[in-house]
């Protein structure tokens, strides 16, 4: 008897290519502070990235996608301040 595992791997190929399909995943990652995601959760589903980018907690960018720009800057500043 095989256990169960606790963690589950998407493991899909990339076949979907198509960058003409308008759909609701940003095609970037954002950089979100956790009491943002924390505060999201009470008022909503909307996050605000570091950028300025509100966008619902709910859609995820997919694997491999490049990192926003601008929130990286905002982030390396950040990491100076600190
Ligand atoms: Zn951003």
């Amino acid at each position: 008897m095989r256990s169960m595992s606790e963690t589950q791997t998407l493991d899909r190929p990339d076949i979907d290519t198509d960058e003409s399909t308008d759909d609701d995943t940003p095609k970037v990652f954002h950089y979100v502070k956790k009491n943002r995601i924390a505060e999201s959760a009470v008022m909503g589903t909307h996050v605000v990235a570091l950028c300025g980018e509100v966008f619902p907690v709910t859609r995820s960018p997919k694997p491999g996608s490049p990192v926003c720009e601008k929130c990286k800057k905002i982030y390396e500043r950040m990491k100076k301040d600190d």
